[in-house]
């Protein structure tokens, strides 16, 4: 499995919690990214390689227009062949959507749409600073389906400022009942607000803010969740994702089963050949020295499979005994005996002969449980 991943930086206005690579007010320079963009590409790809996916993430990518667009896919399809189920994804936001636009992207290859909804609710969409309203979102995923994409994934989130229990569900059940309505709503993430702390949204309202619902409430979001989404024919393969049958993202699954991937586009991670190194995240240097990154690191054995260990156990299947034993020769059923048996007894951990897995008791505090495998 090959993946690539293109950063695109510019968004219509910076949500005061994102803590990505993404700029308002720098669209002008749109043009100049994308040819840099293309330059690291061509010097980056030595070799002709298979790619089973494509993410353009950033930023808000459906904002860039379709002839730059078309130039990167340009460059890309010299540099790669492009496998026949190729996952080809855009990240966009529910406002930057017309039809005519939209069209245009499958016409130039995109197969998978991803909206960046967060709520249906306008309070909460206003107390986390969006400039869009549910309407616009519900609007999007029209579009979205208008348009003809037969894969669309929607991203929402918990643990919002001025979020209930309640409003929770209002909003759960709303993209539930839209998945109905719209049956290529194939995928969402759920992800808990996290408050980063470079994001103007840790000193706006910090930690202790009454605004926030409590660490339970937000547990309770997410069971919930968890609960309802498979009643809608949704599957949680993962901590924070969820799809329909045969539709798990390929490029996200490559990830978890630390499976390589380039990065282009500032702030991009990489991860070839041992190393994962990471492109400048700042806008000046990157286009300035596209061919230097800001880290590198050798990923060696032992951290990879910590690494393994701890992407495997946020997969719904888990891990798999035989896949460690053939891949690093560690019998981890052996290794962490003593653990697995403890978190099993507690109700933590599921084990049969060729899996271990978290179960759903174990999924809102998953970090804590995962951390007593090290
Ligand atoms: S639209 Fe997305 S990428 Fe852009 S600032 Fe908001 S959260 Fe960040």
């Amino acid at each position: 499995m090959l993946g690539l991943y293109i950063h695109i930086p510019f968004c219509t206005h910076k949500c005061p919690f994102c803590d990505f690579a993404a700029f308002q007010g720098l669209a002008k320079l749109e043009d100049k990214y994308i040819d840099v963009l293309i330059k690291e590409i061509d010097f980056k790809v030595k070799q002709n390689q298979v790619v089973n996916s494509i993410f353009f993430g950033g930023g808000t990518p459906s904002l860039t227009s379709i002839e730059n667009l078309a130039k990167v896919f340009q460059v890309l399809k010299t540099k790669f062949s492009f496998a026949p189920d190729i996952e080809i994804s855009l990240e966009s936001t529910p406002h930057s959507l017309d039809l005519a636009k939209t069209k245009e992207l499958i016409n130039l290859g995109f197969n998978r749409l991803s909206i960046g909804v967060q709520t249906f609710n306008d309070s909460e969409l206003i107390a986390i600073n969006r400039d869009h309203t549910s309407l616009q979102a519900e609007q999007g995923i029209e579009i979205a389906h208008l348009a003809g994409f037969k894969n669309i994934n929607i991203d929402l989130m918990y643990g919002l400022p001025s979020q209930t229990y309640e409003s929770f569900q209002t909003s759960f059940f709303k993209l539930m009942n839209l998945s109905k309505q719209y049956p290529y709503l194939t995928h969402f993430s759920l992800y808990g607000l996290t408050l980063e702390e470079n994001s103007p949204f840790y000193k706006l309202h910090s930690k202790n803010s009454p605004l926030y619902p409590s660490d339970e409430i937000s547990v309770n979001m997410y069971i919930f969740a968890n609960k309802i989404a498979s009643q809608f024919g949704y599957d949680r393969y993962e901590l924070s994702n969820f799809a329909k049958p045969n539709y798990q993202s390929t490029h996200n699954l490559n990830y978890w089963q630390l499976g390589e991937f380039y990065g282009f586009g500032i702030s991009s991670y990489q991860y070839l050949n041992n190393y994962r190194q990471s492109n400048w995240k700042s806008i000046s240097k990157y286009l300035a020295n596209y061919e230097t990154c800001e880290t590198v690191e050798y990923i060696d054995p032992k951290t990879k499979l910590k690494e393994l260990i701890m992407l495997g156990l946020r997969l719904k299947e888990g891990i798999n005994l035989q896949e460690f034993s053939d891949k690093f020769n560690y019998n981890f059923a052996i290794n962490h005996a003593k653990t697995i048996a403890e978190l099993e007894e507690n109700g933590y951990l599921l084990k049969d002969l060729n899996n271990i897995a978290l179960t759903l008791k174990a999924l809102p505090v998953s970090n804590l449980v995962i951390e007593q495998f090290f």
